[in-house]
């Protein structure tokens, strides 16, 4: 329809010069007295055209354009018989004619156009019958032409009208696909990574002018790759789908989500109203895409966990505020998985190191640098040493002697995880050789070395060419690694425990490791986490979880080691609940392996404090080992 406006609007303009030129010539250059009256008609009519040219411009509907057509065909068809009522002039019959292929132009619809054409033939007809009826066929058949060829054009026009309005719509859909393509993720169809930090400038700016501040929420999915593995790459879509619509459901309105790749998803929302807390609000999405979900036919279990940020004081770069929501993700990720943590103070420090470790590991001779500490573990049903557990340290030459807790995550982050192992992983292969027979040590492995079969075979090959009996090497494997990637843990716990070394499952009892995943490992062995031990003889339930979790691992027929035992009561509550391998600061704090031939002596002799333990834990039956 609006593509008729500019056709009308010129139609207008050509009857406008037309009729002016027209009343004004016969005004002054014709002597005729009847020509005042024409002259006066046609200016008339060039008025109406204006009227028509200007209501062009202005009318709205479908029905307005298509009277406004009408009215300029009637008002050439009215002029054209005020001519002819005034002066009849047979030659001006062509008028008539000529009034057909405007018709055909200007009408939107038809319809229109019919009434036009028609009433501009039985006008002809009726001056022809009324002056030259003679001639009454001649014009006949001059008006049939005339609605023949008006017929043609009204063809030609519309056809080529249409085409363009195609081109155009075509040409539009176009840009707006273009336009999605870069701003908008195609399979959950939420604005990508592109706009959300377009949209995360905005409200930068925001803040700054107006000072209202906003949530920056990074998501990451807890198990998403084992989905994907399992039932395909379709059932991973339809699950990201799914995220997509419970974010969307889970987020109050005018908060912004996007997709930033994978499984990665973020939000901008306003700050909570008073009395809601941020907290509240990345539980609330957490607990919301926790849920399970159905998958062609299949409940998957998926986690998220979220990072958050409240930016309410303008201040830190963009960067900085994706680098400190990330942080509160990466924290969330491994102490609260499945959970959501908001960035504070704390973390702020935190970060600070994690930096300055992570420039400092860059620049670092790590090959000297790095080196190994060994905790015994205590067998108290034999009595005696039978490993210890390698714990990495690095003297830094800036920073000083820094601890694993704080540079195993730098190193993680800065993915500089594979060359560490490797060098320690050596070292430990070396003290391995020094240690009498048939002690054994434990080496523990990054959930980054797990997660990559190459890095895997290398720490195999490494064994292998060392010649050290594989038997006396065990892998410790944090029980929150399984989350990440279920299936790839089980297959690098497969590879290990075929070369023929123990694995067993650290830090357990922290993470969410179901019975039903436990016995689909082949793991030997339950370290269960200090925290559990700490709380000990402090309330009675501490300790029903530690025989509970004594009691599962035995059950399983899994061995059990009780880390963390520092005083001598925890250890003879221990020994009572039949527990048969502890570590801790008790047993020995961590030692170098020169240390390791006078403890293990001072132990033998009886020298040391744990040794006095009664032998009265015996007296519990230790058909079991706990
Ligand atoms: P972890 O595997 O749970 O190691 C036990 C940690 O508990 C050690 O801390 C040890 O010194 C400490 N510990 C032992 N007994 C006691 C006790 O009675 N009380 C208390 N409060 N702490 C005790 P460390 O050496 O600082 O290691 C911390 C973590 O760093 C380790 O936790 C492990 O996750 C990681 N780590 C250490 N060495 C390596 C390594 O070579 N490779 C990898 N990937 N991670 C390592
Ligand atoms: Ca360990
Ligand atoms: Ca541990």
């Amino acid at each position: 329809m609006v593509t008729y406006r500019p056709i009308l609007r010129g139609a207008g303009y050509a009857g406008i010069f037309y009729f002016t030129v027209n009343g004004l010539m016969k005004l002054f250059l014709s002597g005729a007295p009847e020509a005042n009256i024409l002259g006066f008609v046609s200016l008339g009519f060039a008025a109406f055209c204006a009227l028509i040219w200007w209501l062009a411009k202005r009318v709205k509907t479908h029905s307005g354009l298509e009277l406004c057509g009408l009215a300029l065909c009637s008002s050439l068809i009215v002029n054209v018989s005020i001519h002819m009522s005034i002066t009849f002039e047979q030659e001006n019959m062509a008028y008539f004619v000529l009034v057909m292929p405007v018709c055909a132009c200007v009408n939107v619809t038809r319809r229109a156009f019919a009434v036009g054409m028609l009433g501009s033939f039985f006008a002809l007809l009726w001056f022809v019958s009324q002056n030259i009826p003679s001639h009454l066929t001649d014009y006949i058949s001059v008006g049939a032409a005339g609605i023949l060829v008006s017929l043609g054009v009204s063809v030609l026009v519309r056809d080529s009208i249409i085409n363009a309005v195609r081109a155009q719509i075509a040409a539009n859909d176009e840009r707006e696909r273009a336009v999605n393509l870069a701003t908008q993720d195609p399979l959950t169809v939420l604005p990508n990574r592109r706009s959300f930090f377009q949209a995360l400038e905005d409200r930068d700016q925001r803040l700054h002018q107006s000072c209202e501040g906003f949530v920056l929420g990074l998501i990451d999915l807890d198990g998403f790759k084992p989905v994907n593995d399992t039932y395909g790459h379709a059932a991973g879509d339809q699950l990201l789908r799914e995220v997509g619509r419970r974010l969307g459901d889970a987020v109050p309105d005018g908060a912004l989500i996007a997709r930033l790749g994978g499984d990665e998803f973020a939000v901008l929302a306003d700050l909570p109203g008073p009395g809601k807390s941020v907290d509240r609000f990345g539980n609330q999405i957490t607990r919301s895409l926790g849920r399970p979900y159905e998958v062609e036919g299949n409940v998957a279990d998926v986690g998220a966990s979220m990072g958050l940020l409240v930016c309410d004081e303008a201040g830190p770069s963009q960067k900085q505020m994706m680098e400190r929501a990330d942080h509160a993700l990466y924290v969330a990720k491994r102490s609260r998985r499945g959970g959501a943590v908001v960035f504070s103070a704390h973390h702020e420090s935190d970060l600070l190191s994690l930096g300055r470790v992570e420039q400092a590991l860059r620049e670092s001779d790590l090959d000297t640098e790095l080196s190994l500490l060994f905790q015994p573990q205590y067998d108290l049903h034999e009595r005696r040493v039978v490993g210890f557990e390698a714990l990495a340290r690095w003297t830094s030459p800036s920073l000083g002697v820094v601890m694993p807790d704080l540079f195993i995550p730098a190193a993680e982050r800065a993915c500089v995880m594979r060359p560490i192992t490797q060098i320690l992983l050596a070292k430990t292969l070396v003290a391995l050789e020094r240690l009498p027979q048939p002690l054994r040590i434990s080496f523990n492995l990054s959930v980054h070395d797990l997660m990559s079969p190459a890095a895997v075979e290398h720490i195999l090959t490494q064994v292998r060419e060392s010649g050290v009996d594989p038997a006396r090497l065990e892998f410790e494997i944090a029980e929150t690694a399984l989350a990440v990637d279920f299936n790839m843990a089980r297959t690098a716990i497969t590879n290990l425990r075929q070369a023929g070394c123990s694995v067993s499952l650290d830090d357990f009892g922290v993470g969410y490791t179901n019975v039903s995943h436990l016995q689909q490992l082949s793991i030997s062995k339950l370290k269960v986490d200090r925290s559990f031990i700490a709380p000990l003889l402090d309330d009675e339930s501490a300790a029903q979880l530690v025989r509970t979790l004594i009691n599962l691992a035995r059950s399983l027929d899994l061995e059990c080691v009780l880390e963390g035992v520092e005083s001598f009561e925890q250890l003879s509550l221990l020994d009572a609940f039949n527990a048969r391998y502890v570590q801790g600061y008790l047993i020995a704090r961590p030692m170098s392996v020169e240390r390791i031939e006078t403890y293990l002596a001072a132990v033998e002799a009886g020298e040391t404090d744990f040794t006095s333990l009664p032998p009265a834990a015996s007296a519990v039956p230790k058909a079991h080992k706990a």
